[in-house]
């Protein structure tokens, strides 16, 4: 036996069939591959915010001089800009390095292994994925044709279950959760975990509802809104109770010193950063109807900064051979990068973030321009 193969066998062994996150491609290595300046890359493929950080966070993570020293565990001032910002106290209040880390603590916290987490496919693949890290079961309720939630079907799953993850608005669907589905999935008692990491973009959140719904723990981060997704800063609001619980069971440094700079920052420069939310909110009324006008798209109404669209296939004679997939390597080869899923539900599909009116046109002229290699290719056919 070598050694590789011995310390693997080592390790829990749920871990060694785990798919593994599917992470997206650096612009970078794109750029390098297509000869252009990494700049020069439309990436509209991680919902990223194109305006990017507040000049107030740039100063503030220049200026602070104390990155030689460990953070604050209980995060203190940070906790108290993020509370003030949502309209509660600071007891209410966790933060964490990126949503992502807090979704982790939160399995980790409710589900034992083989505990079931449920959650509602298409959605945001981290329930999925670090759950899975953790041994527990996935219980995956599809949405319905629209997106919905499947409400019988989740309650059914509920039973048994240890935590729900519902997202709001959903990613990569676009839609919001109803309150009644969120009435119903509070009755079932167990821990509900609502993401809102794009409210900002719909202007409507959940985190009020803290108060009065113990099992109520709604998800935010300033990746979206904020343009701090490279620093990795989430937080949560839930009942103080579980905050207290969560703070004790969290890497007692997991908010790094600069993160909690330009977050601080961000949130006193709030004014600003909306009116970057604004831009993008009209720039996706754009996006959505310059892609409604493309003759075999389909672009599903979003409330956050990202707008999925169905490609319609098999497409008019006029462009033959045009699937989603082949939309997005031509698209990448032209510089501009969306998301493509390779599950059966969207592999008809394109998430393509929203960025500023000049990404818009680069979008639309990269679709025309591969619809229109694709038909030169037919007719030599
Ligand atoms: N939740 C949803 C629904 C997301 O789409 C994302 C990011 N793509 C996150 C959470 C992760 O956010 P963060 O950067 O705070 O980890």
């Amino acid at each position: 036996m070598s050694a590789a193969t011995s310390i693997l066998s080592r390790v829990r062994p749920h871990l060694l069939d785990l798919p593994g996150y599917t992470p997206i491609e650096p612009p970078e290595v794109l750029a390098a591959r297509l000869g252009l300046a990494p700049d020069a890359i439309v990436k509209l493929d991680g919902n990223e915010n194109p305006y990017g950080p507040s000049p107030a966070a740039l100063a503030a993570l220049s200026e602070a001089h104390s990155y030689h020293i460990y953070p604050d565990p209980l995060q203190h001032r940070l906790r108290e800009a993020l509370a003030d910002y949502v309209g509660l106290t600071p007891e209410y209040v966790v933060a964490g390095t990126g949503s992502d880390e807090l979704i982790d603590l939160l399995v980790r916290a409710f589900a034992s292994p083989a505990d079931a987490v449920v959650d509602f496919p298409p959605t945001f693949g981290m329930y999925s994925f670090l759950a899975g890290v953790n041994g527990s079961q996935v219980v995956e309720v599809p949405r319905r044709d629209d997106f919905s939630l499947d409400l019988a079907a989740a309650l059914a799953a509920a039973r048994g279950a240890s935590l729900i993850f519902a997202a709001s608005p959903n990613n990569p669907s676009g839609n919001l959760l109803r309150d009644d589905e969120l009435m119903a999935l509070l009755a079932t008692g167990l821990p509900v975990c609502v993401d809102e990491a794009y409210a900002e973009f719909a202007g409507r959140s959940y985190a009020a509802l803290v108060r009065r719904h113990e099992n109520l723990i709604v998800l935010r981060t300033l990746s979206k809104w904020a343009g701090l997704a490279g620093l990795r800063l989430g937080y949560l609001v839930a009942a103080p109770p579980l905050v207290e619980l969560l703070l004790k069971a969290k890497q007692p440094y997991n908010v790094n010193v600069a993160a909690e700079a330009a977050a601080i920052a961000s949130l006193a420069d709030r004014a600003h950063l909306m009116e970057h939310v604004a831009a993008l909110v009209d720039e996706r009324d754009r996006l959505g109807a310059a892609l409604a006008a493309v003759e075999f798209l389909q672009a599903f109404p979003s409330q956050g900064n990202f707008i999925l669209c169905r490609v319609l296939s098999p497409t008019k004679d006029r462009v033959s051979g045009l699937d989603a997939k082949a939309l997005a390597v031509g698209m990448a080869e032209r510089g501009v990068m969306v998301r493509h899923f390779a599950t059966p539900r969207l592999r008809d599909c394109l998430r393509i973030s929203v960025g500023r009116p000049e990404h818009t046109d680069a979008v639309i002229a990269a679709i025309e321009a591969v619809a229109a290699d694709l038909i030169k290719g037919g007719e030599g056919s």
